[in-house]
């Protein structure tokens, strides 16, 4: 359809801009200016202005020196520095912590952690063993965060987001309570109930829809076999949600169980909006998505060793402030307190953390800072000395949904059939991640234990240790994500996309990639596109998106 659309309009145009005359390209800017406003879009029918492209990232003119301070070493940061350089810029990255990768983090052996004023903790896990505590999953649609694996020579791997194998697990709640529902058994009943419900529907006339006979007959096909429907167009159990008795050789062809009820299904939440997994329906959840070989803090480890001792560690930013022809940043490490001059200031801090910073921001930038929010969030790895979910239940990474605290369990999408694994044992979210971070890393250990033996019973002989990390406690990043409403979005996302005087804002918080590092790394390049713009007195465009759907 859109092709047809493309090509007729390209051949209209051709028809339009042969019957005209010759132009200059004086007479065509100042009348496109007319029209529209501004030459920018005609300099760029031109040819006169590029854009930039995604990946290459080719931006012309080089910046002699010109002196950038960047707060925040994630992958924003990072990124941000990294495209300058290659543009001829001084580039110096202030970083409160005594890591790279800011969220981009995986627990190992060693990685410390601390949370409000508790005391810093240590993770004790076996050597090459980790879990994800951030970001654990690439989109195969977030091209820059694969453009950045390729360019740094990143290895990644197939990240197994979906697993018909994993479970449903309702607690205490209706006819199902208390049991592990295979995600297969779920999907198929569910899918079966409701294309028997419609096929039933369409075959007694009872849909209010101008069908034919044919096309009624045609979708009565289509539902029977979406739903694995017999020929009375009813929903039977199928080899689709699984075995009792697997089939084999011989006399063993197999037992498949009884489908569960409706309205089981339905009482005991199965089918509740926020448990029946679509999760995995939306565009940046589909398979195939990865996972960067190691850990995903590898993509930092790739940047903090192109960036090398441009990258200052340990060193906490305290104010920020715009000064005539530049900006004034302080910063407090181990030696004391020091300044730091620069011409421009790219800012990263998630905003949170920069509400609480000594600055001169003018005000609408302060309140922008302010109003939007972050959410809470949550992971726990829990290390076990046998990889029981495999072995015994033949998981194979995915996701096992709950309604309880826990929220997620995520099975581990790297070396499978090895001896010992972490798991995640949960992954929640705002009011349950809340409860669950008020706890002592004790309790949320024995909470995660407690709750995920339900599902796993082997968890009591084979757990070993754990680690968590309840990001909005941690100190500098006081929360998982922004997260916007209709009115931040409109009224204050706008405000920190310009630059405040010398003070440019970047990271995930400033695009529509809430929650992804593709967001840190779109927001990077738009800032550096605009500073580029800036330094060279030209016009530049920034790619509207980089995905094609
Ligand atoms: C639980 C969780 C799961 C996620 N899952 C995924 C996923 O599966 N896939 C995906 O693509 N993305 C995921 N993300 C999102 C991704 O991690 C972020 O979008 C991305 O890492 C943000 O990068 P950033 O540079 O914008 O911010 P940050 O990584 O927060 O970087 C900001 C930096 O500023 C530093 N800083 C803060 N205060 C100061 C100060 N005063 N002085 C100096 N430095 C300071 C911080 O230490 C940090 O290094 C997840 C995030 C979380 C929390």
């Amino acid at each position: 359809m859109d092709y047809i659309w493309c090509f007729f309009v390209k051949f209209k145009q051709t028809k339009i801009l042969s019957n005209l005359k010759p132009i200059s390209r004086r007479d065509f800017l100042s009348k496109t200016t007319l029209i529209a406003g501004t030459t920018f879009p005609a300099m760029m029918a031109l040819g006169m202005i590029k854009p930039a492209p995604v990946h290459a990232f080719d931006l012309e003119g080089n910046a002699a020196g010109k002196k950038v301070v960047i707060l925040g070493a994630g992958l924003a940061g990072m990124s941000a520095a990294y495209e300058l350089g290659k543009l001829g810029y001084q580039c110096s990255i202030i970083e409160a912590r005594e890591r790279t990768g800011g969220r981009c983090w995986s627990v190992k052996n060693g990685s410390t952690h601390q949370e409000d004023d508790r005391p810093l903790v240590r993770a004790s896990f076996d050597e090459g063993l980790y879990f994800n505590a951030g970001p654990s999953r690439i989109p195969h649609n977030h091209e820059l965060t694969l453009h950045y694996c390729k360019e740094l020579g990143v290895p990644i791997q197939v990240y197994n987001n979906v697993n018909e194998s994993s479970y449903f697990f309702a607690e205490g709640k209706g006819p199902l309570s208390n049991q592990k529902i295979r995600n297969r058994e779920v999907h198929n009943d569910v899918r079966g109930y409701m294309n028997e419900l419609l096929a039933k529907c369409i075959h007694q006339g009872e849909l209010d829809s101008p069908l034919t006979k044919e096309d009624a007959e045609k979708i009565i096909e289509y539902l029977r076999a979406e739903g694995g429907l017999d020929a009375d167009r009813l929903y039977k159990a199928s080899a689709r949600r699984g075995y009792i008795e697997s089939p084999g050789a011989g006399n063993s062809p197999g037992k498949i169980a009884n489908p569960h009820k409706l309205a089981d299904l339905l009482r005991s939440g199965l089918m509740d909006p926020d448990f029946y997994n679509v999760a995995e329906y939306t565009y940046e959840l589909q398979m195939t998505m990865f996972q960067a070989e190691g850990g995903m803090d590898k993509i930092a480890k790739a940047f903090e060793k192109k960036l090398g001792t441009a990258i200052r560690t340990g060193a906490e930013v305290t104010a920020i402030n715009n000064v005539t022809d530049g900006v004034k940043i302080t910063y407090k490490d181990k030696a004391g307190v020091h300044q730091l001059d620069a011409d421009l200031c790219i800012c990263t801090i998630p905003l949170p953390v920069l509400g609480t910073i000594n600055n001169n921001f003018s005000s609408d930038v302060s309140r922008a800072i302010d109003y939007i929010s972050y959410n809470q969030t949550g992971k726990i790895g829990l290390q076990f000395k046998r990889r029981f979910w495999e072995e015994d239940e033949h998981i194979y990474g995915g996701i096992t949904h709950t309604n309880n605290e826990l929220t997620q369990l995520f099975y581990p999408s790297n070396n499978y059939l090895d001896k010992k694994g972490i798991l995640i044992g949960y992954y929640n979210f705002n009011e349950k991640a809340q409860q669950v971070g008020m706890l002592s890393f004790a309790d949320r250990e024995k909470l995660a234990l407690q709750k995920g033996k339900l599902i796993h019973p082997q968890y009591d002989k084979e757990f070993e240790r754990s680690f968590s990390v309840s990001w909005h406690k941690t100190k500098y990043s006081m929360g998982g994500w922004a997260v916007y409403n209709g009115e931040t979005r409109k009224e204050a996302y706008p405000v920190l996309l310009k630059p405040d005087g010398n003070v440019y804002f970047a990271g995930e918080h400033l695009t529509y990639l809430n929650a992804w590092m593709a967001g840190a790394f779109e927001s990077a390049r738009y800032v550096v596109a605009n500073i580029h713009s800036r330094t060279t007195n030209s016009r530049i465009a920034y790619p509207a998106t980089t995905t094609k759907g």
